[in-house]
């Protein structure tokens, strides 16, 4: 079942190794672009399939996957697609979380939130309290990798995170004189 996902992105060339200044202000090791496995539906058919694996081995009863827009939303509706369950988007306007007007699920789903690679997990934990708020379970989380741990929900992975990632004022590659090589980046 399992999918070698570090190996996978590597093969597609999804991996850049070396120092990253992060759009967000944290230093790092490397980065990983996810267009490379979301613009391809038969990659992206693969990993949300392991995905959807390891959530049915966990929970057996989700009714409701959720996504934010727009590559979450995408992720989402395959593992949905994989689950067999209905699929919500969430928009986040300014800091005012809602759902996309075409999904207004009942509340009171038990939900789980999808996503591609987990940062800082903010975006996760704001769809959590947004889904909480209106009386949904949350269920967990599924992602591809996560630099994050989220102490407030169960977090299913496809493997361990690839790189470091450091306060860019502790930053060892910034300590040792390396130039940054990978600017401004969104992972
Ligand atoms: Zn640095």
């Amino acid at each position: 079942m399992t999918l070698a996902v570090e190996s996978e992105l590597r093969a597609v060339g999804a991996v850049f190794s070396g120092h990253t200044a992060f759009r967000n202000g944290r230093h790092g090791d490397g980065w990983i672009e996810k267009g490379f496995v979301v613009r391809r539906p038969e990659l992206l058919e693969r990993f949300t399939h392991a995905q959807a694996q390891q959530v049915r081995a966990v929970w057996s009863d989700v009714s409701l996957v959720v996504g934010a827009s727009y590559c979450g939303a995408v992720v989402a509706t395959f593992v949905a697609r994989h689950l067999g369950t209905q699929v919500a988007f969430v928009n986040d306007d300014a800091g005012q979380m809602a759902f996309h007007r075409m999904h207004l699920p009942a509340p009171g789903q038990r939900a789980l939130i999808v996503d591609d690679l987990i940062f800082s997990g903010n975006d996760v934990r704001a769809v959590a309290a947004f889904l909480e708020g209106r009386g949904d379970t949350v269920l967990g989380v599924s992602a591809w990798l996560s630099r994050a741990e989220l102490p407030t929900h169960p977090l299913l992975t496809l493997g361990n995170s690839v790189f470091q990632m450091y306060p860019a004022d502790r930053c060892p590659l910034c300590a040792q004189g390396v130039p940054v090589e990978y600017a401004d980046i969104r992972e």
